[in-house]
């Protein structure tokens, strides 16, 4: 007998049929003999709805009320899902974030959790139970308020939870088979990826496929938690996303070493970040770190940072950085308040960016991945604005209307293309 975390996504309980559906998956698990444990976010899109609701009540509303409304949306999919569980004769029992023990930071928006304890679904288990937990929510240790870990946090709920419980794996469930070798939506012809180690899948998920939140897969890695990330519309095997520095663990069906790892894991893109570029910075000692030492106190995540060369006769350079485009704004408030002490001439941003990025392990060890990435983008006639490098990552920040040709030119470049298409079984990709 095993001890299962499944995590079903939005689109996995849409509607009432959708709930249903999911509802006898879970039971099946259970009278397959192992002990289940479900963590579910909000139906559909309805995080989004909520959060429309929001903006058109205010245009900045407090942290911590939002935080109380999104996670009602959660608290809706978890009840009918127990409902569901009970009419198919075994009992199923809702938890929010905060009585599954999920104790974080007061961070609301992006709260990250500091404990887990899970009493009440240890006992639930006990008694026969299938618990059923709310996503992405969890409560502050300190102002004790209700908090929310970031969009696409309910994967990571499901991996914090099953490090706690001791779980064999953490299966999340979503509307396409696995992990792709790029977005399916964007790119027909992705392939499905049998096997990923959790530092490929970080990086993918940094780079912005938001298949899997990135702070799941940093948990998992951390605790050598197996993810299996599947679909719910089918039976298939999905995609392991292992440590494979060690053995792999019995309940992957599949041997490590039989399995080559390609160069290339994936092509990653991501529309969220905007450009800032700091115009006119006096060219001396010390004011890049005046600059990102404003922008960071204002809580602001910088992605890529380009200077230019300054100009002899100005004595001037212009400093770029990408950064969430929900953070522009504090970005640009922060900057605005030491322009007169920095003395820099002005600010500009753009929203109308990609951010295009190649993640493969091998790349360490294979010359000619960035001048086969540019010469892809070159031929398919793709402007770069930025670039950046990692050991096992390229990026570049191209417009935003040439997201899709470019990630489609990329992994046609690499050979990544399959033969058949990729099923997206549902959602609506927002
Ligand atoms: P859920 O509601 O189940 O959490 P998400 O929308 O958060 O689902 O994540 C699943 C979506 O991630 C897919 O529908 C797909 O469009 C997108 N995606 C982006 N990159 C990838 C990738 N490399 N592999 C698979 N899916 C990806
Ligand atoms: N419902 C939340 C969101 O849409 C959390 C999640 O789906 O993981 O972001
Ligand atoms: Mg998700």
């Amino acid at each position: 007998m095993s001890l299962i975390v499944q995590k079903y996504g939005g689109s996995s309980v849409a509607d009432a049929a959708s709930v249903r559906r999911v509802a006898r998956r879970i039971v099946e698990t259970k009278h397959a003999g192992h002990d289940v444990v479900v963590v579910v976010s909000a139906m559909g899109d309805s995080t989004d709805e909520l959060l429309d609701l929001a903006n058109q009540v205010s245009p900045s509303p407090p942290g911590r009320e939002l935080d109380m409304l999104l996670t009602a949306g959660e608290r809706i999919s978890m009840a009918v899902l127990a409902m569901a569980i009970h009419d198919l004769g075994e009992e199923g029992r809702s938890y929010t974030g905060s009585q599954a023990g999920l104790i974080t930071d007061s961070a609301h928006g992006a709260a990250r959790i500091i404990d887990v304890t899970p009493g009440r679904i240890r006992h639930a288990l006990a008694d026969g139970a299938i618990p059923i937990v709310a996503g992405f929510q969890g409560v502050s240790y300190d102002s004790k308020d209700v908090t929310t870990l970031g969009r696409g946090g309910s994967d990571t709920t499901a991996v914090a939870l099953a490090v706690a419980l001791d779980a064999d794996v953490c299966e999340i469930y979503t509307d396409v088979d696995g992990v792709f070798s790029a977005d399916p939506r964007v790119v027909p012809a992705a392939r499905q990826v049998p096997l990923i180690a959790h530092q490929e899948m970080l990086e993918l998920a940094a780079a912005g496929a938001k298949v899997l939140h990135l702070r799941c897969v940093e948990y998992a890695r951390r605790s050598h938690m197996p993810i299996h990330v599947r679909s719910s519309f089918s039976d298939r095997q999905g995609t392991w996303v292992v440590d494979l520095a060690q053995p792999l663990p019995d309940i992957v069906p599949i041997s490590g070493g039989t399995v080559e790892q390609p160069i290339i894991a994936g092509v990653a893109h991501d529309l969220n970040d905007c450009k800032i570029t700091v115009v006119g910075v006096p060219d001396r000692p010390g004011e890049a770190a005046l600059i990102f030492t404003a922008v960071a106190d204002a809580g602001v995540n910088v992605d890529m940072i380009v200077q230019n060369v300054s100009l002899e006769e100005t004595g001037l350079t212009d400093v770029t950085f990408t950064c969430p485009v929900a953070e522009r704004q504090h970005a640009l408030d922060a900057l605005a308040a030491v322009q007169e002490g920095i003395g820099f001439a002005g600010l500009r941003s753009d929203d109308g960016i990609a951010k295009i990025s190649l993640v493969g392990a091998g790349m360490r060890s294979n010359p000619g991945v960035s001048a086969t990435f540019f010469r892809a983008l070159a031929d398919a006639g793709i402007n770069i604005s930025m670039i950046s490098t990692s050991e096992i990552r390229i990026s570049v920040v191209t417009s935003k209307d040439a997201a899709g040709d470019a990630v489609r030119a990329v992994h046609t470049a690499f050979g990544l293309d399959a033969d058949g298409e990729a099923v997206v079984y549902g959602g609506t990709g927002r």
